[in-house]
């Protein structure tokens, strides 16, 4: 995995306008907003799941699988 150095937290961007996965800026990346939870990431985090893609694994298995069971 090839993180860059975080310069800090300096991302203080609109909602949207950047990666809030990775902190990525819009301006270098195109960003998807995952249908489940709303946040928006970049290409490099995005996870295909069912044809559609999400800022994780997680929220593509609660997208199709998810439900009101919490068996844990
Ligand atoms: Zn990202
Ligand atoms: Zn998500």
């Amino acid at each position: 995995m090839d993180f860059e150095e975080q310069e800090e937290r300096q991302f203080k961007g609109e909602k949207g306008e950047y990666c809030e996965m990775c902190g990525a800026k819009e301006r270098l990346i195109t960003l998807n907003k995952c249908p489940m939870c709303h946040k928006y990431f970049c290409e490099k985090c995005q996870i295909n799941f069912g044809g559609k893609t999400f800022c994780s694994d997680f929220c593509g298995q609660e997208f199709f699988f998810g439900g009101d069971e919490e068996d844990e």
